[in-house]
């Protein structure tokens, strides 16, 4: 049973193609590419990209504990959609993947009920609490590929610094979350005009570049590898690319709202106290108003 992708455009960045080109596939290999090709069955891929499936080192299916908003078996529907075929779920859920009962179980619901491949990330430290590290060499034994807090950096330099150590001692990443919540204060958005203007706390710039910093410094410390996770500003671009240079392992990744919007997008969101003040004028309309 042979099927043959038309029409598409082909992108494949490891052999230098990017232009129309029909697939044929043959049970699970790819048997042709080109034109002319016949297939048992035709799906028309005209307007589509056909490419080879796409990576995501950063999701967050919140199975267990948070199932309302995603699950493993949702999330990696999404993912397909979307022409993903691995993924590294964070470690973040209620509870967190901080052991290795906790690693088994992400593989086994992905067993169950993934369509693409999950690559399980795990906590770096008990409980996500940034004080005592976990058994890394279990995580790893038993299928974690990196370990993160996520949704939160481990405020201990001292910590960080054994996180490092260790995770590089076993093989794995330690993904970085890099924000200083000492500068957090209640900031909802962007520190600056529009944050002034609509009268929201801000957040500063620094929170992150801060601990980019701090974390890179740690990671040298250690002869560690580290991976910087959701990078917003240029300023820790710019860190990381002197890293670099300096020979040091470091990767990051970036998030599409931080390359497509600014603060300009929420310029015209109506803050709390504007939308307490037009829901008291509906109130007023439906209760005051005589009909
Ligand atoms: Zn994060």
């Amino acid at each position: 049973m042979s099927l043959l992708i038309k029409n598409g455009l082909m992108i494949d960045p490891a052999s230098g193609v990017s232009e129309p080109r029909d697939v044929l596939i043959e049970g699970a290999a790819i048997a042709g590419m080109g034109r002319g090709l016949k297939g048992d069955t035709t799906l028309d891929a005209r307007g589509c990209v056909v490419c080879p499936g796409l990576v995501d080192i950063h999701v967050h299916f919140r199975e267990p504990g948070f199932e309302s908003k995603e699950t493993i078996a949702t999330g990696s529907r999404a993912a397909a959609r979307g022409g993903f075929t691995s993924v590294v779920p964070m470690p973040n859920t209620k509870p967190p993947i901080d052991n290795a009962g906790m690693v088994e179980f992400v593989i086994r619901r992905a067993r169950e009920t993934a369509c693409i491949k999950i690559w399980p990330s795990a906590s770096a430290t008990k409980e996500r609490a940034g004080k005592e590290m976990t058994e890394m060499a279990e995580l790893r034994d038993v299928g974690a590929v990196a370990v993160t807090d996520d949704g939160s950096d481990i405020a201990s330099s001292w910590v960080t610094r054994r996180v490092l150590e260790y995770a590089d001692m076993v093989g794995l990443t330690y993904l970085a979350h890099c924000e200083d919540a000492s500068l957090m204060e209640g900031g909802v958005m962007n520190e600056g005009y529009i944050s002034t203007k609509l009268g929201l706390p801000g957040l500063p710039k620094a929170m992150e570049e801060i601990r980019v910093e701090r974390n890179i410094r740690l990671a040298a410390l250690a002869d560690a590898k580290i991976h910087i996770q959701h990078v917003s500003t240029a300023e820790s671009v710019e860190i990381i690319r002197r890293a670099k240079a300096r020979g040091l392992r470091v990767t990051c990744e970036t998030a599409p709202h931080y390359w497509t919007l600014t603060d300009e997008a929420v310029a015209a969101f109506p803050t709390f106290r504007e939308a307490e003040r037009r829901s008291l004028d509906e109130w007023t309309l439906v209760h005051l108003v005589p009909r």
